[in-house]
């Protein structure tokens, strides 16, 4: 991702957006290697150009899965081994992570690193799982001289006790993303911040303001396939509810959009009317599709722009459903 000046697209599989055709391509721009595109050859020279700069670094700087409070330790967990390089090799060992992956006791860790292993890769152990307890001691063969531990908050502490508090549950493993119609279409990019896919559209109107992240919320159609998935069960999709209630108490919605929902709400709880109104609607639907029973364009809807909307049947699910129930 460095190479390609690019940033990661997925919490756990930063370059998941790139072929192998890319990396091979990025390698030779950068390394002036010959071009090779065996997969076990491209991780050799990768392996090759980046201990160059392990072995020289003055300073190695991790992320960290979770803080043992117990012990005092930083656990690592990763399936490639850079972690180890990075956290011994340097003079130097500064690991920066989130307040919220404070665990209390190494049984915890235990169980929880289960949870995330199986969620995140389907492996029931990672390659390696490290434990940072302190820099070298007189003796030790290897380890830094120094170790210091960063925890970020910007606004952690602040969801405590509100209703997102559930979002600081996650153990970025990446299942709900890995599962979300959405994010498997437009890739992690889209989502402009640290976390993408669901949870990032949680954690980021959380972190940088709804005001910032006023489309995240409503880049969901609420299936729920991330709920079912998160191993720690973090109800995703009625957060999402949330903040969007939130954007239209605080008026960060178009007005046309708020007047639209009040309509709406209005008709939806009177069976009557709302009878009549989409048996209207269907029909109306029904001609505007023509011969081709598609819907090309609605007019102040972006929606259309590049897809066509399928015709409604011209009658309501409701008088379907009584139709087939009378035959
Ligand atoms: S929200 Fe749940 S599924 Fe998504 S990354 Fe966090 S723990 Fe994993």
């Amino acid at each position: 991702m460095q190479l390609a000046g690019e940033k990661p697209s997925h919490i756990i599989a930063p370059a998941i957006h790139k072929s192998r055709d890319d990396v091979a391509d990025l390698f030779v721009q950068h390394h002036k290697t010959p071009r090779k595109t065996d997969i076990g050859e491209l991780t050799m020279e990768a392996r090759k150009f980046l201990r160059e700069h392990f072995l020289s670094g003055e300073m190695g700087i991790s992320g960290g899965n979770f803080l043992i409070a117990e012990t005092g330790s930083l656990m690592l967990v990763t399936n490639e081994g850079n972690g180890r390089m990075t956290t011994t090799l340097p003079r130097v060992h500064v690991a920066i992570t989130g307040i919220e992956k404070v665990l209390p006791t190494l049984e915890d860790a235990s169980c929880i690193l289960r949870l995330l292993t199986r969620s995140a890769t389907g492996q029931s152990i990672s390659n390696y799982v490290t434990l940072n307890t302190g820099p070298k001691r007189p003796g030790d063969l290897d380890g830094p001289e120094e170790m210091h531990v960063i925890i970020v908050d910007a606004g952690r502490t602040g969801l405590l006790g509100t209703d997102m508090q559930e979002a600081l549950r996650c153990i970025r493993c990446g299942a709900c993303m890995n599962h979300c119609p959405v994010y498997q279409n437009i890739g992690g990019h889209a989502y402009g911040w640290v976390y993408p896919g669901p949870i990032g559209s949680v954690l980021t109107p959380n972190y940088i303001g709804l005001e910032n992240a006023i489309d995240l919320p409503n880049a969901a159609t609420l299936c729920n396939q991330c709920g079912v998935v998160c191993p720690v069960k973090i109800p995703l999709p009625d957060l999402m509810r949330k903040l969007r209630e939130k954007q239209v108490d605080r008026g960060l919605r178009p007005w046309q959009e708020r007047l639209g929902l009040k309509l709406w709400a209005w008709v939806a709880k009177r069976p009557g009317i709302y009878a009549l109104v989409t048996r209207i609607a269907a029909r109306v639907g029904r001609s505007v599709g023509g011969a081709d029973r598609m819907i090309h364009r609605l007019p102040g809807n972006g929606w259309t722009e590049g897809r066509d909307l399928p015709a409604p049947a011209g009658k309501t699910f409701r008088e379907l459903y009584a139709e087939r129930k009378r035959s």
